[in-house]
């Protein structure tokens, strides 16, 4: 599982950001992934999980 930002999509209002600031970071007025590694997904995959639920215009797809 990877999650993945659609820019287009993103506003940037930064909810991906608060729920899982290990895995999301807002940069430039958009979302984009931090996390470095399979470890700190699989860590935070329920925070990212509500992440995906949250963002308000299903910006964030699982690959
Ligand atoms: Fe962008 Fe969605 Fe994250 Fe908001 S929750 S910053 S719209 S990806």
């Amino acid at each position: 599982m990877k999650p993945k930002i659609d820019k287009e999509k993103c506003i940037g209002c930064g909810t991906c950001a608060s729920l899982c600031g290990e895995v999301f970071e807002l940069k430039d007025g958009h979302a984009q992934v931090i996390a470095k590694d399979d470890t700190v997904i699989e860590k935070n995959k329920d925070e990212i999980k509500q992440a995906v639920e949250a963002c308000p215009v299903q910006a964030i797809s699982l690959e």
